[in-house]
Parts: C-alpha cells; structure tokens; sequence
C-alpha cells in the first residue's frame, strides 16, 4: 500500500460513525446486547433505550425520540407489530425492524404490508446496519419528497388564488367600466349627430373617431365579461345532449350558414356532464369560426365524437384557411388574433371562451392544423363529469 493510500487508511478508520438513536423492544438483555453490539462494529455510535412493553415504549418515545425502532416479533406481554400501531396513533414516521429468531416468509411479508420496513433474523444480525442504513435513507428521502410535495401544493394554491385574484379584477374591472364607457359613447354618439358639418372636417373627423373608439371599446370590455362570467356564474351541471345543443347552435348560425352556403354535419354526439349554455357556446364559437375563416370555397364543417379512455373526444374540423402551428396555442389566449379587423371580424375572445368552458369541465382543448389546408378544433370532457361536478362552474 502506498503511503498515500495507508494515509487515507488511516483516515476513513478515524472518521467518526454517525450518531443513532435506536428504540429496542427487547425483553432478552443478552439478544439486546448482540443487537447494539452488531450495530455498533464499525457503523453507527449508538444511543440505545431498551423496552419490554407499551407503556416503556410510549416513554421511550417521548425522552429518547429515537430515529429507528428495533423490535422483536415475540414478547411476553406484547408483540413487535403493536410497537406499529402506537406509532401510527402517535402520526410518528419512525422505520420499525423487526428483529426476530424466527419469522416464517409469510409472516414476515405480512409484516411489511402493514408497516414493518424490514426484518433481521437474529442469527444474520450483520446484516443489520445495512438494513438500518437503507431505511434511515428510506426515511430521508420520503422526508425530502413530502417537503416537495408540500412544497408543491403551495404553489399550486397559490397560483389559484392568483388566478382567482386576476379573474376577480377582470371582472370587476369590465363591470364598472362599461358605465363611463357608455357615457362617453353616448356623447360622442350625440356630438356626431348635432355637430357633424357644423365645425370644420378635422372635428367631424375626430369626433368620428372618438366614437368609433368607444363603441369598440364596448364591445371588448363587453366580451371580457362575458369572459370572466364563465368562471363566476353558478353554472347548473346536468346531462346535455350535444345533439340537440348542435341544433340549437344550427339555427343561432342559420344566416352565417345561409349566406356562405356552408355545409354543416355532425355525426352522432354524446349526452355529457355539462351545462347546456356554455356548451352551446363552445359549438357555436368554434362553428362559427369555421365559417368566418374560410377559404375560396364553401364551408364544409363536420362534428365528430369518440371515446377516448375516460373521456369523450369531439372534433370539429373545417376546410377553411387553416392555422399554422406556429400559432396553435397562441389562438386561445384572449384578444389574441392572427388577422386585422378589417380581413376577418371578431375580437380575439372566442376561443379564450371555450378553453375556459372546457377547462372547467375537465377537459382539454387544442387545434390541429396547416395553414391553407383547414383545421380540426378537438376537445375532451370527461364521459362522469367534471371534477366540479354539480358544484359551481
Ligand atoms: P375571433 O374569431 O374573434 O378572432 P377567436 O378567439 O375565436 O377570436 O379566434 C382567435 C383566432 O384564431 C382567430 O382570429 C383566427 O386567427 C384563429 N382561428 C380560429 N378558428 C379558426 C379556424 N377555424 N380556422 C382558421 N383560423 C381560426
């Protein structure tokens, strides 16, 4: 060995062994001795409290807080598995080994199913540090997971409070604004009616202006209410026919159907845990989409559903002027749009309106598409309902 090595030799045999507070449940002093003394050969510098019973092992846990219980199977007055239950009842994480002469296979896996992390037959005790080892490790990591996890749910809170938060001003923004807003429309409406050809062409242009403004303005902070409601109002959940909503949303779009000669099919739709309002607003927003961006040639538009796991699966495809990926996700935040007014109406609040809808359902909702060669608008909606289900929307 080279001096070098004999020197970290020397200094892994110097290195102190790590402190551990071990609860016995032993009612043999010389099996309790062989117990510490395998555990203290080389692996840990133990703090040991021996008990034969529950009232002891109560105690114990108490003064000592030990880090890991070692506890024979087999006791005069009590048994090892009991140990378990008190610390169950005490909401303690401490691994229990149990340490026996004798535990058949099938007691010992029945053990472990209720609790036990391991066993240590008392004539293989070498092995037992190891086993100590893997289930302090055990025990970290779990320790390590559950702040995680906690950590995690805090988040999760926090971000719907957040969320709550900014739909709360959104809505009440939009709701006390449309007074003033149709204040000033109004009055720009009357100063256009009174004034127009009485000032000069820049007023008449202006005033013009200002009134096409507020009137635009109306218009979104109307589709912003109508945006936050989703999430507001308390939505009666109960089974909808989407064959019947797809009626409904036929005759809504009887005129944008007729005028640009549009076929519209649907195969045959489920009945879903919803509410029949919003649900017809989905249709009708991504129907009516399908029709406005279409192509040189006649809408064709077909409604399709399939189950898909626990879920129903619909589409809505189209052979209009189709979207590039690009944009996929981009499409379903509100006001968000990829064409001026002036080429297509609308505002950008659609389909941020059926993401909501869908969301709230339980499902999930995305575009599949190319531009120039149409869309397929999909979502799913649980086949029970939604987790809200019956409850507020
Ligand atoms: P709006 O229709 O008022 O613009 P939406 O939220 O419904 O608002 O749609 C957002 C954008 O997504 C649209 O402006 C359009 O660019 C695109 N889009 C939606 N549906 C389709 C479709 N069927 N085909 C092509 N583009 C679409």
């Amino acid at each position: 060995m080279s001096s070098s090595a004999a020197k970290l030799g020397i200094e892994s045999s110097i290195k102190p062994k790590p402190k551990l507070r071990a609860l016995l449940v032993e009612d043999n002093q010389l099996d309790a001795e062989l117990v510490l003394r395998a555990l203290r050969k080389d692996s840990f510098e133990v703090s040991a409290v021996i008990v034969q019973d529950e009232a002891g092992f109560t105690e114990a846990l108490r003064t000592h807080s030990p880090e890991i219980v070692l506890a024979d199977y087999n006791l005069p007055n009590w048994t090892g598995m009991e140990a378990l239950t008190v610390l169950r009842l005490q909401s303690l994480d401490i691994p229990m080994i149990l340490v026996s002469g004798a535990l058949g296979d099938v007691t010992a896996v029945e053990c472990i199913k209720q609790g036990a992390t391991d066993y240590v037959l008392k004539d293989g005790l070498a092995r037992l540090p190891e086993v100590v080892r893997r289930a302090l490790k055990e025990k970290y990591e779990r320790g390590l997971r559950h702040q995680a996890e906690e950590k995690l749910a805090k988040k999760v809170d926090e971000l719907a409070r957040s969320n709550a938060d900014l739909e709360q001003f959104a809505y009440v923004a939009s709701h006390d604004l449309q007074e003033p807003l149709r204040m000033v429309a109004a009055y720009t409406q009357l100063l256009s009616e009174r004034y127009k050809g009485k000032l000069d062409e820049s007023a008449d242009k202006f005033i013009g202006y200002a009134s096409e403004g507020a009137l635009r303005m109306q218009v979104l902070i109307q589709d912003l209410l109508a945006f936050s409601r989703v999430g507001r109002v308390d939505a009666d959940y109960a089974s909808v026919d989407c064959n019947a909503v797809m009626e409904e949303v036929r005759k809504s779009l009887a005129s944008a159907i007729q005028e640009s000669d549009a076929v519209l099919a649907h195969a045959d739709l489920p009945a879903i845990w919803g509410n029949p309002t919003q649900m017809a607003q989905v249709f009708q927003n991504l129907i009516g989409n399908a029709i406005k961006f279409r192509g040189t040639k006649p809408p064709e538009i077909f409604v399709h559903a399939e189950r898909a796991g626990q879920q129903w699966l619909f589409s809505v495809t189209d052979n209009g002027i189709g979207i590039a990926p690009e944009f996929a996700e981009n499409i379903f935040v509100v006001f968000q749009r990829l064409h001026p007014r002036t080429e297509y109406s609308g505002n950008g609040i659609g389909l941020a309106i059926c993401k909501k809808i869908v969301e709230r359902l339980g499902g999930k909702i995305w575009v599949e598409s190319q531009a120039g060669s149409g869309s397929t608008f999909k979502f799913t909606v649980p086949l029970n309902g939604s987790k809200e289900k019956g409850g507020q929307a």
